[in-house]
């Protein structure tokens, strides 16, 4: 269903990514404070069959795993969490992401790895940590949990579609009304959970920005999901030498379906090209676009921009 004409939903991306490390839990209780309304989480397995909140299949990029696990690694030198117990994982020192070859961060303006370390969290953790703040404040803030590359986990011998919507089902959220959004890449892993779930589970078919996107591929989505969850680049193409934005048709062709959009990935610290700052961007998909919901690293700029579009 469309919610065009109300306040886009504030999608934590990974947290408050932009300033605390992802997923980590101060990264949520911070985004959680900060007024988003739905608080992400990526999911993949451990070897002993733990659902972990990471985005990575590989460890190497967000924590110390390479040094205080020599010769765990793959053949392409990365050490993979789903071979690791989550009692092993549980030891290592998550921080910042960083470039694992040269220890050099990604987004070199945000907390830094010397400024703290953090730990692992699993899926049944912070669903407890997030219905205690929404206990504890009142409000009611959503998760929205994200099944990482099911076809690489069930090559594994993995079937993290399943292990995941156990946990959803255990803890409440395929009640009606529950706070969630379930999001994959995968369109047949959505198909199939759309088909034992039945419709009480609002489901986003994620497009990377490679995706060719057209009626037909929307029209066939809306066929077992809600709503779409587009790179910002499968709308927003670029600048025209007039200086005017070059938009895809997406939006009003999935608006058209009664399709929600939730864009990713909104940074005031990674602007799409021909993008001048942050506010521009921001009036493009809320004001001008309409769309129902953003993914960002940054909830309180979208946030303030909500509550003074003008400035
Ligand atoms: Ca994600």
């Amino acid at each position: 269903m469309s919610t065009q004409g109300k306040d886009p939903l504030i999608i934590a991306h990974r947290g408050a990514s932009g300033y605390l490390p992802e997923h980590s839990l101060a990264a949520k209780a911070l985004a959680y404070g900060l007024g988003a309304d739905y608080l992400e989480q990526d999911i993949i397995a451990s070897r002993d069959g733990v659902l972990l909140i990471l985005h990575d299949l590989w460890l190497d990029d967000v924590s110390d795993v390479a040094t205080r696990f020599p010769g765990r690694s793959r053949d392409d030198g990365r050490h993979y969490c789903i071979d690791f117990d989550v009692d092993e994982i549980r030891t290592l020192h998550f921080g910042e992401r960083v470039d694992p070859a040269t220890g050099v961060e990604k987004f070199p303006r945000r907390f830094t790895r010397a400024a703290g370390s953090f730990r692992v969290v699993t899926l049944e953790e912070e669903i407890r940590f997030i219905q205690g703040l929404n206990a504890s404040t009142g409000r009611n803030v959503g998760i929205y949990p994200e099944i990482k590359a099911p076809q690489w986990h069930a090559d594994q011998g993995v079937d993290l579609a399943a292990l995941v919507i156990d946990t959803l089902a255990a803890n409440g959220y395929l009640e009606p009304d529950s706070l969630v959004y379930l999001q994959c890449f995968d369109a047949e892993t959505l198909r199939k959970v759309r088909q034992s779930t039945g419709p009480v589970l609002p489901i986003i078919q994620l497009l990377s920005s490679k995706t060719t996107v057209d009626a037909t591929l929307l029209r066939a989505i809306a066929e077992y999901a809600n709503g779409i969850g587009p790179s910002i680049k499968l709308i927003l193409r670029g600048l025209r030498p007039d200086g005017h934005y070059e938009l895809s048709d997406l939006v009003s062709i999935a608006q058209s379906l009664d399709l929600e959009i939730h864009p990713y990935t909104f940074r005031v610290d990674d602007l799409p090209d021909g993008c001048s700052d942050f506010s521009a961007l921001l009036r493009l998909f809320i004001t001008d676009l309409e769309v129902d919901g953003l993914f960002t690293d940054f909830t309180d700029l979208v946030a303030s921009f909500m509550s003074d579009p003008a400035k």
